[in-house]
């Protein structure tokens, strides 16, 4: 099961775990399984207990948790976050599209967030432009990694084709006259002009993964 959250309790910095210690602090935990089950999951026109689920929840403090736990897991059914089924369609719908920064800055402190499609963009493009190397990148996202070093790859392409288009002026490089040879900067773009994944020499690759630079 996917239930991967972003509250505030201390990372475990194992993944594929999901924390559900939000539970315990919901309002709703420790009601009757039974007067649970028909407080929020009512009939459609059962608007009396929709209004008491409604009351409950608007009183919640892990009120988003809950509606992202809904959502990543695809519980369409029942109120969750304080929203019906019917108030939640349009959120599960359009989820792969869903940036919510909160919680693209919560992975890369350690939070073991299931990135939606956007997300995972973004967290790809920062990871190229803080200079991440592929296997720190595989690491973070459970990836092979060949498929981290083409992600890096192709985030590198896109800032070229960026700047090229924005007339953004490429950056010189300082020349040291006394620096050998061999411990010069390396190139980023390749041969054919390509631009390469970014090295960075103090990124280590010893570092917890999913944890900013
Ligand atoms: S938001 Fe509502 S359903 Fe979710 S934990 Fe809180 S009271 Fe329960």
């Amino acid at each position: 099961m996917r239930h991967i959250t972003t509250y505030d309790a201390p990372a475990t910095g194992l993944r594929s775990i999901g924390d559900t210690s939000w539970h315990t602090r919901g309002v709703c935990h420790g009601m009757d399984p039974e007067d649970a089950d028909a407080t929020f999951f009512p009939l459609p026109r059962d608007h009396e207990a929709i209004a008491e689920a409604k009351e409950m929840c608007g009183q919640c403090p892990v009120r988003r948790d809950c509606l992202n736990y809904a959502l990543e897991n695809v519980l369409r059914e029942g109120v969750w976050g304080g929203l019906t089924e019917a108030e939640r369609r349009p959120w599960h719908d359009g989820l792969p599209q869903r940036l919510d920064y909160s919680r693209v800055i919560a992975f890369f402190n350690g939070r073991d967030v299931h990135l939606t499609e956007s997300e995972r963009q973004v967290v790809i493009d920062h990871a190229y432009v803080r200079g991440w190397r592929p296997d720190r990148l595989a690491g973070a996202l459970q990836i092979s990694h060949k498929h981290a070093r083409d992600l890096l790859r192709q985030a590198a392409n896109k800032v070229f084709d960026r700047d090229r288009t924005l007339g953004v002026p490429r950056r010189k490089t300082k020349r040291k006259h006394t620096t050998p040879a061999t411990s010069r900067p390396a190139p980023t773009t390749s041969a054919a002009g390509q631009p390469m994944s970014r090295p960075v020499a103090s990124a280590s690759t010893h570092a917890p993964f999913g944890k900013a630079a």
